[in-house]
Order: structure tokens, then sequence, then C-alpha cells
């Protein structure tokens, strides 16, 4: 009989669960909200336990411990999310369903996802980054997940703040962060409407594709992925799209020449899985957890 693989999808306002198996197919899935884990954690625990799933894949949001080596692996870090600061994320999970885990961050989850059953698919270096309430970067190298001493912080890499930009970064560390000029709630501040109901403004998404576009430049000469994926609410404003891969070339400005960057329309492109790619990641995180 196949393996019944559980994935959890925990993001920070949402944690989305399922059931599936190690080729992708979702068989049930539910979702709820993301409050205290003394409250939330037992019950998705007992989830997976009823469902008799043999594995689980979990992508966590950060920031959190993702070296298994570390000896506070699968615990959460300082958040302000009310209980969860230092929470023993997946060792509660553990009590209540004792399969193999296991865990990674969401945005590593999402690489992971389109690396195996989406848009970069048998491709082994891939960054992958969302761009929503806050931004954050997967980065898969050597067909590794890349962890390091905690996990990457991509959204805080520091960037040229445009003369003409007229907002502020809304980030409370960093004056000129990619999080703090670009995420969801920097475009409210600056405009004074959600990015959704800004569509039609051209000046709004030119200065957000400049933003995006030094970012990229900043992944690609880092990591030198072979694709570049953007998630997150950004990644319906199609518009965006030809922007960034213009600005993108032009900070770039020929230092680089390769088949990919030849192909830029498939170089830099949107997510390919129907915002599914983090639930499908975590089926495959948990796929591997149980091959070991
Ligand atoms: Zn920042």
């Amino acid at each position: 009989m196949a393996a019944r693989i559980g994935a959890l999808e925990a993001g920070g306002t949402t944690l989305v669960l399922a059931v599936g198996d190690a080729k992708g197919n979702i068989k049930e899935q539910i979702s709820m909200p993301t409050v205290e884990p003394e409250r939330v954690v037992p019950e998705m625990a007992q989830w997976f336990a009823d469902k008799k799933v043999d594995a689980i894949g979990i992508g966590a949001f950060g920031p959190t411990v993702v070296n298994p080596n570390n000896p506070d692996f699968g615990k959460i870090c300082f958040t302000p999310k009310p209980g969860w600061s230092y929470y023993d994320f997946l060792g509660n999970m553990k009590a209540g369903c004792d399969v193999p885990m296991g865990y990674d961050t969401d945005v590593n989850v999402a690489c992971l996802g389109e690396a195996t059953f989406g848009c970069a698919k048998g491709l082994d270096s891939v960054c992958y980054f969302t761009v929503g309430t806050g931004i954050g970067a997967g980065v898969m190298v050597g067909g590794q997940l890349l962890h390091g001493m905690l996990h990457p912080e991509a959204g805080h890499i520091l960037l040229n703040k445009l003369p003409y930009d007229p907002g502020n970064s809304v980030c409370p560390k960093h004056t000129c962060c990619f999080e703090g000029l670009a995420s969801g709630p920097s475009i409210e501040a600056r405009w004074g409407a959600k990015a959704v109901d800004l569509a039609d403004r051209d000046e709004v998404w030119e200065l957000e594709a400049d933003y995006i576009a030094q970012a990229i430049e900043i992944y690609v000469t880092c990591y030198s992925p072979e694709k570049v994926i953007i998630g997150g609410g950004v990644a319906h404003q199609e518009q965006i799209f030809p922007m960034i891969r213009k600005k993108f070339l032009t900070y770039l400005n020929g230092y680089l020449s390769t088949k990919e960057l030849d192909d830029i329309d498939n170089y830099i492109v949107p997510n390919s899985l129907n915002e599914k790619q983090g639930i499908l990641g975590c089926l495959e995180l948990g796929r591997r957890a149980l091959e070991g």
C-alpha cells in the first residue's frame, strides 16, 4: 500500500493540513487559524494520528531552527505571535503523533514544492521568494535546501532606496531593506491602499518592480540559481513581470551571460502550482523523512 504522508504548512495566519501520497496527490485538506500553539498543536497532531499517516513534512513560519544538529531543532525563535516564542513545535507535534517528520521553513518548502512538482522540476539550484505580508526566500543549492547558521532571511537585504520613492521602510530594524520597502504593508503605507486595489497604478508597480529587480540581482549573483520564482500576492500582478525582468537585466548590466539568462521570460517567473507549492513541498519533505 502506498505510504500516507501528512503535510503541514504552518503560516503566520493560517495552518494548512493535508494527507497525500509521494506523487503529490492530495487526498484530504483542512485549514485552521494560527492561534496559540497550546490550543492548536495537540489538535493538529491528533488529526494526523487519526489519519494514520506514515510521516509528516512541516513547513513553519520563521524564524525557527531548521538544522537537525542544533539542540533547538524544531523550535520557533522569538516572534510577536502570542505563545509561539521559543515553542517546541516539532517536539509537541511528535508528542501527539510519533512518526518520522521533516521540518523546514515555509518558504524553503515552497521552493521544494516547485523543484519537485512545479516549474523548477529537474533543477537543483532554485531561488523562491514570496512578497506578501512579509518577504522571505527559500533557496535550494545543489539539491539541498539552504539552512546555514539559521536559515536565509533574504527579505532583509539592504537595497538602494530610490530618490523618488514617496514612502519609507516599514521594517522596524532597517531603513532600506527589501521587506521594508516592498512588502504588502509597505505598499499600503506608501500609497494609502492595498496592493490588490492599486493594479492600474503604473507608478506603484514600476517602483515595486525596481526593488524586486534589485533583490533578484543580489540573489542571482550570490546563489546562482537556475530559476527565480516569485510567490505571494505580488505574483498575482502579472503586469509586473515584464518590468521586473527588464529592470533586473539593466541592474545586471551584462555582467553574466548564461543560457538561462538568455531566456529571461522563463528565468524569472511566478509560482506555478496554484498556491499549492507550499503544501506540496511539505508532502515531499514528509516523503524524504520517511525514506530517512
Ligand atoms: Zn528589515
